[in-house]
């Protein structure tokens, strides 16, 4: 018997958590070890729950209204939302002209993580004091250092690292002490090859950091949801564990819609289902909604204490909004060697820092090589150099523009890339995002579920994408890299910093412990936190912060249940 939507507003609990990506699944499980009563909210539905390998007893965890709510949703965002995927839209205004998309982030039991490619990488020791990385941009809010050292947040890495059975080998260029890694899977003989090529000509690559079991004929689940709990998401190594041993609850399909909240404490949430509004209460409140759904929830929940929206008085939440820059890039080996097998598997460091810049990290996409990609390749190299209109459309010699039509032609050139790549391994560059005042994500007054971006893709940025490019071309020689992304590539899964953290509650609007300025158990524990993005992937670091703060919320909890006690 699954609890009702009826059962569970009549339970104060000790704390709710808004969303069940990295940072919320993480952060509600550890809580949940520790004997909190723990109720997860997440707006999108239970897919794991419908695998076969959920564990029996799942169903009594989960909130449950007798009937299902209708779905008032027209039917691509409804298809959208079925595979687990964020339904609405975003309306982006960028110096690159105007967008109106749906973000490729997840809705879904696990958040994000349901679709990731589940590389967990560490920061560096450097990037937790960005500004000495970037000494010239002015025009960056980057605070000079993070409010906790990377000494202090390695404990948490570690931990992290085990839970979520993280396999890799060290990274030889990583300063900040050996991660808790798990033997890697075999590398495919492409991929063996490439590892010693590269190394003997003086570079350093590793086997990358992934949270992956590689079961047997596991691919990576690259397009969504793993269905044997191989993928180390959120949801199979965090929130499943967390109802099954430690008692939690967790109501999908569910949407919180704002947070109830005095001048300094947060009473619960109002939450939606279908057309059912209920007021849910708790001791604490974790919002885990991501980095484009946090900063929206705390705008829209304004009042006569937060006239602005909660902890907005400084107009910060939702501003300094970061993505990554970088490339996808495919690489032809020199010799046809198979591919076959895991494709997450290298990584290497040798840019990260290079020629007093910070660029980023460089590793394998998890992905193989598609004829779309190729295609796409074709196009951009087209747009940006003459000599391949001159091919398809006036070629020497003459005999040979008599002989073949420019499709022709055209297909020729498919066909020829096509083949040389057709044992590539598919790359992509990660490159580190400043954070701008000015970049910013905000509700969209007109179509309640949508986000407005302001973003402006800076030339800064630019020019170390192309820095980092050009670096990659000098060391694996050009003819063997492929850039198949296009110009300016944002990349909008990495979404973070718009609830920064910080000492100060003029620059920031979460304290050291991720809560709210000015609030006592209102915590901020998603990717909004990052006053700063790095150049590599973010999970690792909104997991390990979120066990590093779980244990301050622990004593938020005991302090309220103390005081009531007490009075
Ligand atoms: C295709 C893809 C590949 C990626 N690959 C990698 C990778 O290899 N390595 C890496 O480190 N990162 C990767 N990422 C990024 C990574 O998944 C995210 O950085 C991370 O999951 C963010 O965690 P989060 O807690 O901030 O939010 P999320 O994981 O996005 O979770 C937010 C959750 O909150 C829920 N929610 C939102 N609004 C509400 C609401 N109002 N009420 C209730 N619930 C709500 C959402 O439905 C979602 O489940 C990838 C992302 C994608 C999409």
């Amino acid at each position: 018997m699954s609890l009702t939507p009826e059962a569970c507003a009549a339970i104060h609990w000790d704390v709710i958590v808004v969303g069940t990506g990295m940072g919320g699944a993480t952060v509600g499980y550890d809580l949940a070890r520790r004997g909190r009563k723990v109720l997860f909210v997440e707006k999108g539905p239970f897919l794991h729950a419908g695998f076969a390998a959920a564990p029996a007893g799942l169903n009594e965890q989960i909130v449950r209204p007798a009937t299902a709510p209708e779905n008032a949703l027209e039917p691509e965002a409804a298809e959208r939302l079925a595979g687990g995927r964020w339904p609405h839209r975003v309306r982006a205004r960028t110096n690159l002209g105007e967008l109106n998309f749906r973000v490729p982030t997840g809705c879904v039991t696990g958040g994000s993580t349901a679709h990731y490619a589940a590389a967990l990488e560490r920061f560096s020791p450097q990037d937790f004091m960005p500004r000495s990385n970037f000494p010239d941009s002015d025009d960056s809010t980057l605070p000079e250092q993070w409010p906790v050292s990377y000494e202090e947040f390695e404990p948490h890495y570690r931990a992290a690292e085990t839970l979520f059975r993280v396999r890799g080998t060290q990274d030889p260029l990583h300063s900040g002490g050996d991660s808790v890694l798990l033997e890697p899977p075999r590398l495919s003989p492409r991929d063996a090859h490439l590892l010693q090529e590269f190394a003997a000509s003086g570079l350093h690559p590793y086997r990358v950091h992934v949270g992956c079991d590689f079961v047997r004929d596991c691919d990576g689940c690259p397009h969504g949801p793993c269905e044997r709990n191989c993928k180390r998401d959120a949801a199979w190594t965090c929130l499943i564990p967390a109802l099954i041993e430690h008692g939690a609850f967790v109501y999908p399909d569910c949407e919180v819609t704002r947070i109830n909240a005095s001048a300094t404490v947060a009473d619960g949430i109002i939450c939606r289902q279908g057309d059912t509004e209920q007021v849910l209460t708790s001791e604490a409140v974790v919002l885990a909604a991501g980095a484009f759904a946090s900063p929206v929830l705390l705008l829209k929940s304004d009042s006569p204490d937060w006239p602005r929206g909660i902890g907005n008085q400084h107009d910060l939440v939702g501003r300094n909004l970061m993505f990554h820059g970088g490339d996808f890039v495919a690489i032809g080996p020199d010799e046809p060697l198979s591919g076959e097998g895991a494709q997450k598997t290298l990584a290497l460091n040798d840019f990260y820092h290079a020629d007093g810049q910070k660029l980023g990290t460089f590793q394998t996409l998890g992905l193989e090589l598609n004829i779309g990609q190729i295609m796409q390749y074709l196009r951009e190299t087209a747009e940006s150099s003459t000599a391949w209109w001159k091919f398809l459309f006036s070629p020497r010699p003459v005999w040979w523009r008599k002989l073949t039509s420019p499709i022709v032609r055209l297909g020729a050139m498919v066909y020829f890339y096509a083949f040389n790549f057709r044992h590539a391994s598919v790359w992509v560059s990660i490159v580190e995002d400043l954070p701008y005042f000015e970049n910013r994500v905000y509700p969209d007054p007109v179509n309640e579920h949508d986000v407005l971006i302001d973003y402006r893709y800076s030339d800064e940025l630019k020019r170390r994408v192309h820095a980092l490019r050009d670096r990659l071309r000098d060391a694996l020689g050009r003819r063997r890299l492929m850039v198949l992304s296009h110009e300016n590539k944002i990349d909008f899964p990495h979404i973070s910093g718009t609830c920064r953290f910080g000492e100060d509650p003029a620059s920031s609007v979460l304290d050291r412990d991720n809560c709210v300025h000015g609030m006592s158990n209102l915590f901020v524990v998603d990717a909004s936190f990052f006053p700063s993005s790095a150049g590599t992937n973010p999970s690792l670091t909104i997991a390990a912060n979120a066990l590093r703060v779980s244990g301050v919320i622990d004593d938020v909890i005991d302090r309220k249940h103390a005081a009531m006690v007490a009075g």
